[in-house]
């Protein structure tokens, strides 16, 4: 990729001492707090129960086959003298534990994705970021809707009214999403809008919406008569694009090792979740992890989520801290 000299001067403010210095820096900070709060307070309301996250293991994401999925490395190292993975997500682990354990979880789970470097220029990845992680056992489709639906509108309002001088400092008017948000299918998005139509539904789209039945990894739930997969995106306006991944999941042991074999990865890096599905104590669950970086970065009207981050982690660029 040829360097613009803009984007590379901007690049170099974004992880610079001055950028934390910064009145925009301590706004952004006072965003994540309220809107953190804001939902985190629901969730507990609701009865989640507030995981910890997991940072090395032997089982993560493995992001494939995922239309979005662009990344150059898999941090991988030896601790003890066994192989172990960098948390891509906690997918596994949420499947696990609301198997197990408390039937409603979350988490604020670090993720460190290595995305190939030529995203610096998206504006909206980082190589490590943190997912607002949820999960429910039994749930539904439209359960995580409902859910998502209130903890984005809720942050939204929050911050409008009572962070007024900060959204000044963005010059940032912010919408009050209605809800529930509509529901789109992505073959109807596809058929109407071609191959983007992730980026034109964003920027003509007035409120968040939902696209449903997208194929992508193992995990989640796939009808196979009627071919439809039963998980979502949730798609931000003004051009931010999608800011969550959930869906309704598989729980089947014949289904799931099929489906880990088609994809081409390897059944032993699943064990422990295969061998719960064999012996049935796999639940069905719905969950999805919102991306807060990508939430804040919407809320302040920011231009590249580097500005979000006091320490950036912008593809291609590995700053002093
Ligand atoms: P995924 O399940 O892979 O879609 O990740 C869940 C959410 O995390 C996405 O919808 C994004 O909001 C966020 N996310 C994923 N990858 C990145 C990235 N490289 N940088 C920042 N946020 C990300
Ligand atoms: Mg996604």
């Amino acid at each position: 990729m040829k360097s613009n000299p803009a984007i590379t001067t901007q690049l170099s403010y974004l992880v610079s001492i001055e950028k934390i210095n910064s009145p925009r820096m301590s706004a952004i900070l006072k965003v994540y707090s309220k809107v953190l709060k804001t939902m985190v307070d629901i969730l507990l309301d609701k009865g989640f129960q507030w995981i910890l996250p997991v940072i090395l293991a032997k089982s993560t994401d493995p992001l494939w086959p995922d239309p979005n999925f662009s990344i150059e490395d898999r941090i991988e190292l030896e601790i003890y003298g066994t192989r172990v993975k960098t948390m891509q997500s906690m997918i596994v682990h949420k499947r696990v534990l609301v198997s197990l354990g408390p039937p409603k979880i979350f988490t604020l789970s670090p993720n460190i994705r290595i995305e190939n470097r030529e995203r610096v220029a998206t504006g909206r990845h980082l190589y490590e970021f943190t997912q607002l992680d949820l999960e429910i056992a039994y749930g539904k489709m439209d359960d995580v809707f409902r859910l998502f639906e209130e903890l984005v509108k809720r942050s939204i309002e929050v911050v409008s009214k009572e962070m007024e001088e900060e959204l000044k400092i963005f010059s940032r008017e912010l919408r009050i999403p209605s809800t529930p948000f509509k529901v789109f299918k992505r073959r109807w998005l596809i058929e109407k809008y071609g191959e983007d139509w992730e980026e034109i539904i964003s920027r003509e789209f007035e409120e968040p919406v939902w696209v449903t039945d997208i194929p992508r990894q193992f995990y989640d739930y796939e009808d196979v008569e009627t071919g439809e997969w039963r998980n979502y995106d949730l798609i931000l306006p003004e051009g931010y694009g999608e800011v969550l991944s959930g869906a309704e999941r598989e729980y089947e042991y014949e289904k799931i090792l099929k489906k880990i074999e088609r994809d081409g990865l390897r059944r032993e890096d699943y064990k422990l979740l295969l061998e719960l599905a064999e012996k049935r104590l796999l639940k069905p669950s719905a969950g999805a992890g919102l991306g807060v970086e990508r939430f804040i970065q919407y809320i302040c009207g920011v231009k590249h989520i580097g500005e979000v981050q006091p320490f950036p982690r912008i593809p291609g660029i590995v700053p002093d801290l």
